[in-house]
Parts: structure tokens; sequence; C-alpha cells
């Protein structure tokens, strides 16, 4: 267990729009390499980083100069998991029973509740339990902060426009690891898009988004095996104009998963991300009620 709970930079970066803003917000949870000095994990980082989904802000970069926000988490993914809620605590991994009320996703039967317990390939994390200290020190400095920020960024939107896109930016191993929820060894389409089953933005929104990536040549998949987890849940209302939508990437596409280098597929994904971006803002452009 570590002496102190440490924070020495903040959780996140918020990158507003450069230009006159329009209703999207695209946020990135898990693309951050930052791990805090209190991790006390037993793997080495170099392993712990096949949790992250390395480049994703750096591939949506370009969204500010489209009006649009994007919000990154700067810590590893590993640490602690921003697409979860902080009632869905893996009660295996505490030294100690959590004093508030768990609701149980379905994500600790894998090990990746809302702080990880192992690897999707299987591998420990931890060599110890954490303490009740430890995992609220993880939702006040990490968790909230990450949340409310989003929270906020797509609040702000809605009012300023009356209707709010909310794209939750994530990528996906290759092939699927033996704790992965589609079964070890599974190949991964290129892109697959969770709505929740149509739950968390209009029809035409994911739509929009499977055919512009179709058309650009990639094997899309809708809500399998991914429907999106908790960010895309916690804020949308299709009903009142808030839509969110998940987009996961295959890594395959644009790194090497073994030492997380750029492979030369990146340009193109990139390129295409930037095509993507500038759609999705002359969209949401058109939607706004300002
Ligand atoms: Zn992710």
């Amino acid at each position: 267990m570590p002496d102190a709970l440490s924070l020495t930079q903040p959780a996140l970066r918020v990158h507003p729009p450069t230009v006159a803003s329009v209703p999207l917000v695209f946020d990135s949870p898990h693309s951050g390499s930052w791990f805090p000095a209190d991790f006390g994990h037993c793997l080495t980082e170099h392993e712990l980083r096949c949790g992250e989904d390395t480049y994703i802000h750096e591939l949506y970069a370009i969204a500010p100069s489209h009006g649009a926000a994007l919000l990154e988490a700067t810590f590893a993914r590993t640490y602690l998991d921003a697409n979860r809620a902080e009632t869905d605590i893996d009660p295996d991994l505490l030294d100690a029973p959590w004093p508030h009320p768990l609701i149980d996703s379905g994500k600790a039967r894998y090990g990746q509740a809302l702080v990880w317990r192992n690897l999707s390939d299987g591998r420990s994390i931890y060599a110890r339990k954490l303490s009740v200290a430890e995992m609220r020190h993880r939702i006040d400095n990490f968790l909230r902060p990450y949340q409310q920020t989003l929270r906020e960024l797509i609040e702000g939107a809605h009012a300023a426009h009356g209707v709010s896109y909310h794209v939750n930016c994530h990528s996906m191993l290759s092939v699927g690891g033996k704790m992965s929820q589609d079964g070890a060894g599974s190949r991964r389409a290129d892109i697959v898009l969770g709505d929740r089953d149509g739950s968390s933005c209009a029809p035409e929104f994911t739509e929009l988004v499977r055919t512009f990536f179709a058309d650009a040549g990639y094997d899309v998949r809708v809500n399998d095996p991914y429907k999106g987890v908790e960010l895309v849940r916690a804020f949308s209302a299709p009903q009142q104009g808030r839509h969110s939508l998940q987009i996961e990437i295959n890594r395959g596409l644009y790194m090497n998963e073994q030492t997380y280098e750029k492979t030369a597929g990146y340009q193109k994904l990139e390129a295409d991300l930037q095509a993507l971006v500038a759609m999705l803002a002359k969209f949401a452009r058109s939607r706004s009620r300002a």
C-alpha cells in the first residue's frame, strides 16, 4: 500500500472551440498515459498500456478548429476507468467492504469495473488489495472531475444551441483477450459504433456516422460487440435533444499493439477522422436552434 495518495497533475485537459461553437463535444476517457505515484501496481507500465486507447485524443485533435470541444483524460485507464459509474466497484479488489451502495454493471465479472483487477488477457494488475481510502481518492480526484467536466461541456452546448451531439471516442484491441466479453481470439471489425441499442442518440446520428465509415471503406458494426457504457448513458436523453454515440476504432488500423508505435495506417485514419469531424460539425451546426 503506498504511503501517500498523490495528485501531481490535473486529471484532464479541455480543448475548447477555437472558432464559433457548434453543439458537438468529443471525449477521450482512455488515452491518458500518466501513472499516478500511488497506483501500486505489480505489472510494468509498458504492460499496463495495453488498456490504453493510445493516440485517440490526437486523432480527434482537429475538433476545436471546427467549433467542437474535446475533453481528454490524462491518467492511465488501468488506474481508473472513467467510462464507469462510481457505484461500479469490484468488491474483491478491496481490503474492506465499500461503505456505499454498489450497482453491478457486469464489468466486475471480467475484472474491469471502475478500477480494473486485471488486463484483458487476465494478468492481475495488483499483488495486493486496495483500501477504501484509495478508491475514494481515485473517485474524488479522477472520476468525478472528468465526468463533471464532460457533463458541463454537454450541458453548455445544449444551453447554447438547444441540442447537443456527444461523441465518446475509443479504440479496441484488434483481437479479443482471455477476459474480453466477446471471447478470446475474436477478431474485431474496423469500427464499432455503440448507441446502447438505439437508446443514447437518435437513429439518424448513428446512421450518419455508420454511412461515413462504410463509404470510406471500413468494416463497421453497430452495438456488436460494444454497445457503449457509462459515458454515453449518463448524459444522453435523445428525446430532449441530448445525443451520445460511442466510436470504437480497431487499433490494428493505426498502431503496433506490442510497441504502441504509430504504423503506416495512422495517417490515413487521421485524414478520415478529420473528414468525419468536419462532416459532424456541419451536421451539428445545421441542427442548432441558436
Ligand atoms: Zn476506451
